[in-house]
């Protein structure tokens, strides 16, 4: 029985690993022996590092190929249980790229939302309803770009009358985006500091006065994701912050029928900051302040994930905002999929093995 559920438990947790194309004429380091291995030459020792993922995607793999590894969560979010999608990887590695990517070549985002709406026409009696919200981290606190691209820092106005929002607010129609204030930013700063206290895992289903916009078509889902992105540009001015620097998450909640009863999943599909190790002796000021956040955050999703791998009874939620945030994403039934985007590049060898790295102790 034990063994079954750890069975089950090692089939919630998959990790792959995704090569951007080298940049032309760059040496490189990385290499593909055989299906679902990659080896890397380590700079120290010049000794060629073997590791292997549930599956390994090179620079030839595209967006739909990498998608087909995301499906069978977008599948079991229709059917009752959380899932998270997370790209992890160095600063120009391809986790945007993954996850946004160009108009022509959509990532997971945009193919995660298709997914659902697909599977919701082939099961209208279900009666679904989905909404989403997108926010940021930065610096260990929580923006909601809904609820600025409400305030007017989205652009394209409209919508924003759409959205139910937990605790009032909001409204204001689109002007030329400016950096909002930091009054305004405050107040789409959301407070989570309560999540994880009580006996109720936290979860951001339960983060007062979150955003949720309604979409019921892949078109209000995609103007949604616009609205968000212009948001965490201008948010990204008045903070002097680049986007590498922040958590970017969309999560999308999923309401349907059940076998006759209601039941509300959510997806979480985030853009981590670069995992780039930042020499501290080189860095003062904010730029510490956002290593130190940065570090933090990726070393307490490293544990908790690695701690449900492990089934340990104590999973450390706490130590971050973003754990906190998605913890009733990230555990029991909960589907997780790791995307460790790599740089093919020589110069990039260290980077490239200490994202292995995380990415080996998750699977
Ligand atoms: P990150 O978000 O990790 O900083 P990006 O997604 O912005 O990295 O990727 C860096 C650059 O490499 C971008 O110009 C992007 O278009 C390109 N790129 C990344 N992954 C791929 C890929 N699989 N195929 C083609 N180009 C890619
Ligand atoms: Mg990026």
């Amino acid at each position: 029985k034990l063994h079954e559920q750890l069975q089950v438990l090692r089939g919630n947790i998959r990790v792959l690993a995704r090569v951007r194309p080298p940049q032309p004429g760059a040496r490189t380091a990385v290499a593909f022996p055989l299906e679902g291995l990659l080896t890397v030459s380590d700079p120290a020792s010049g000794r060629a590092r073997e590791f292997e993922f549930d599956a390994v995607f090179g620079p030839g793999a595209d967006q739909a190929a990498v998608f087909e590894e995301a499906r069978p969560l977008v599948r079991s979010c229709a059917d009752g249980f959380n899932a998270c999608i997370f790209a992890y990887g160095q600063t120009g590695s391809g986790k945007t790229h993954t996850m946004t990517g160009p108009p022509d070549a959509p990532g997971i985002n945009t193919r995660a939302l298709q997914e659902l709406f697909r599977i919701a026409a082939e099961e209208p009696d279900r009666r679904w309803s989905f909404s989403v919200a997108v926010l940021e981290i930065y610096n260990e606190a929580v923006h909601d770009l809904l609820a600025l691209a409400a305030a007017g820092y989205g652009g394209g106005g409209g919508g924003g009358d759409e959205s139910e929002r937990g605790g009032g607010g909001g409204g204001g129609s689109a002007r030329t985006p400016r950096a909002p204030s930091g009054d305004v930013l405050a107040r789409c700063t959301l407070d989570v500091s309560g999540l994880g206290a009580g006996e109720m895992p936290a979860g951001m289903d339960r983060v007062q006065g979150l955003v949720w916009r309604p979409v019921s078509t892949p078109e209000q889902a995609a103007a949604a994701l616009r609205e968000g992105g212009r948001a965490r540009r201008t948010a990204s001015t008045a903070l002097n912050a680049a986007s590498s620097r922040s958590h970017a998450l969309l999560s999308v909640k999923v309401r349907a029928l059940q076998d006759g009863a209601p039941v509300t999943t959510l997806m979480h599909l985030v853009d981590l900051a670069g995992s780039e190790r930042i020499d501290k002796s080189e860095v003062t000021g904010e730029q510490l302040k956002e290593a130190q956040a940065i570090n933090k955050s990726l070393s307490a999703l490293g544990d908790v994930i690695s701690a449900l791998q492990r089934r340990t009874p104590h999973v450390p939620f706490r130590n971050s905002k973003l754990t906190q945030v998605l913890q009733d994403s990230l555990c029991g039934s909960s589907k997780v999929l790791l995307v460790c985007n790599l740089s093919p590049e020589a110069v990039s060898a260290g980077e490239t093995l200490s994202s292995l790295n995380f990415a080996s102790r998750a699977a």
